[in-house]
C-alpha cells in the first residue's frame, strides 16, 4: 500500500478533552470522580417508563430533521410559561444531539473564514475547536474576578467589524456566575450598530440558586433577534447519555443552522424525543425543582469542605464548585489535578483548561451533582490535605 502522508491536523491545539483525560484517570487510579460533569442519579423513572414505552410501541426509525412535532412544541410552551418569550415551534426551534451539536451547528451556520468569535473565558471547552473547523479565530476576553462578571470595556474594546458572534454561558459553566437581565440590557445596547450574533448557552437553565431567576437571552427582545439559544435536557433529566438538546432562534438563523444540522446528525433519537415531550407537559414540578434539589448538594459540600483548606468560591448556578488550593499546594492547576486524582484518589478538573491565560488564582472545579456518601467520601480525603 502506498505511504500515507502525514495528516496536517484541522485541530493541532487540540488534545483529548480534559473530561474524557480525567475521567480515565480516575477509573486508572480508582479515585472518586468529582471531575466530569454529570449527575450520579437516574433519570426520573416515569420518563425511563416513557422512553420504554415508545420503544416498545416500535417507534423506533428516524425522527423529522428538525425534531419531533411533539417535543418542538412542548418546548415553546415551556419558553413562553417562563420566559414569557414566544418561539415559533416549526420555524424556530430544532432538536439536536445534545446541547454540543447545537452548538457546532451555529457556529458553522454562521462563522466563515476570517470571522472572529469573542468568547469569554473561562470558557467550555468545545466552543473554540468548533470555531476553528469554522475558518473563524477565537477571540479570548476573560470574566472579571472574582465573581466572574463580564468585562464590559475589554467586551468593548474587542468588538470590531469582524467580530461575528459572541458566546455567553449562563449558568456559566465552571464558574456558576450569571448573566442577568441588566447585563442583558446593556449587552444589547453594546451590539445594537454591529452585526454580531449572539450564541447563548443556557444548558443549565434551571440549576439556579438563591431565588435568582434565569435570564434568558430570549427575554430581551432586541437581542432574541440576534441569537442562538442554546440548551439541552441532559443536565434537566439527569440524562446526559441521552444527549437531546435544542436550538431556538429566530425564523433565519434556524433556516441556516438546519441546512447545517441535516448533513451533521439529521435527527436525534425518537423515544427519548417523544417521551420528553410528555414529561415536560405531565411534570413541570420537576424541573422546577432543581433548584432546591441542587441548593441542597452545593451546601452540603460546601458544608463539608468548610474544615479544609479550600477556599470556595460562591456558586449562583450550575452543579460545579470552584476552589482556590492556594493554601494547600503551589503546583499548577494541571499537575495538581493530576496529583489529586494519584496521590488522594479525588478526580477533580483544573480550570486553566478553560482559558487562554491561567486565572491568577490556582483554581480546580468540583462536580457535586453527586449522592451524598460520594461527596462524604471525598470530601473526607479532600479535609486531609
Ligand atoms: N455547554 C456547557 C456549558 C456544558 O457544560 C455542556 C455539558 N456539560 C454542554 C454545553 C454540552 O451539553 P450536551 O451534553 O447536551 O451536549
Ligand atoms: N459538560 C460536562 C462538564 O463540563 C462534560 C461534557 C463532556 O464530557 N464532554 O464536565
Amino acid at each position: 500500500m502506498p505511504a500515507v502522508k502525514p495528516l496536517v491536523s484541522k485541530l493541532p491545539s487540540a488534545g483529548t478533552t480534559i473530561f474524557t483525560v480525567m475521567t480515565k484517570l480516575a477509573e486508572e487510579h480508582h479515585a472518586i470522580n468529582l471531575g466530569q460533569g454529570f449527575p450520579e442519579f437516574q433519570p426520573p423513572l416515569r420518563l425511563q417508563e416513557l422512553v420504554d414505552q415508545y420503544i416498545r410501541m416500535g417507534r423506533n426509525q428516524y425522527a423529522p430533521m428538525i425534531g419531533t412535532q411533539s417535543l418542538r412544541r412542548a418546548i415553546a410552551a415551556k419558553t413562553e410559561a417562563l420566559h414569557k418569550a414566544r418561539v415559533d415551534p416549526d420555524s424556530e426551534i430544532t432538536i439536536t444531539s445534545g446541547a454540543t451539536e447545537a452548538i457546532f451547528c451555529a457556529i458553522q451556520a454562521v462563522v466563515r473564514r476570517g470571522d472572529d468569535v469573542i468568547v469569554l473565558d473561562p470558557c467550555y471547552d468545545s466552543y473554540e475547536p468548533s470555531i476553528t473547523l469554522a475558518g473563524g479565530r477565537t477571540v479570548h476576553v476573560p470574566l472579571r474576578a472574582p465573581d466572574f462578571a463580564i468585562d464590559w470595556q475589554r467586551l468593548a474594546d474587542n468588538l470590531t467589524a469582524k467580530t461575528r458572534l459572541l458566546i455567553i454561558n449562563s449558568r456559566h459553566n465552571p464558574t456558576g456566575a450569571l448573566v442577568s437581565s441588566a447585563d442583558l440590557t446593556q449587552l444589547a445596547a453594546l451590539l445594537r450598530s454591529t452585526e454580531c450574533l449572539v450564541l447563548s448557552d443556557e444548558v443549565y437553565e434551571h440549576v439556579v440558586f438563591d431565588g435568582a431567576l434565569h435570564a434568558s437571552v430570549l427575554t430581551n427582545a432586541e437581542l432574541a433577534e440576534r441569537s442562538f439559544a442554546i440548551s439541552s435536557f441532559g443536565k434537566t433529566y439527569h440524562a446526559t447519555g441521552w444527549k437531546v438538546g435544542y436550538c431556538m432562534a429566530p425564523k433565519a438563523l434556524t433556516d441556516e443552522f438546519r441546512r447545517v444540522h441535516q448533513y451533521v446528525t439529521f435527527a436525534t433519537t425518537t423515544p427519548m424525543q417523544l417521551a420528553i415531550a410528555d414529561y415536560l407537559i405531565e411534570a413541570p414540578e420537576h424541573y422546577l425543582g432543581l433548584p432546591e434539589f441542587y441548593r441542597e448538594k452545593r451546601d452540603y459540600f460546601a458544608g463539608l469542605l468548610r474544615e479544609s483548606r479550600f477556599e470556595l468560591l460562591p456558586v449562583r448556578g450550575t452543579y460545579f464548585q470552584l476552589a482556590s488550593y492556594a493554601a494547600i499546594s503551589d503546583l499548577s492547576d494541571i499537575e495538581f489535578a493530576r496529583w489529586l486524582t494519584i496521590e488522594h484518589g479525588v478526580a477533580t478538573i483544573p480550570v486553566s483548561v478553560f482559558c487562554e491565560n491561567a486565572p491568577r488564582e490556582p483554581l480546580i472545579r468540583f462536580c457535586f451533582a453527586r449522592e451524598p456518601q460520594t461527596l462524604a467520601a471525598a470530601a473526607a480525603k479532600l479535609r486531609a490535605l
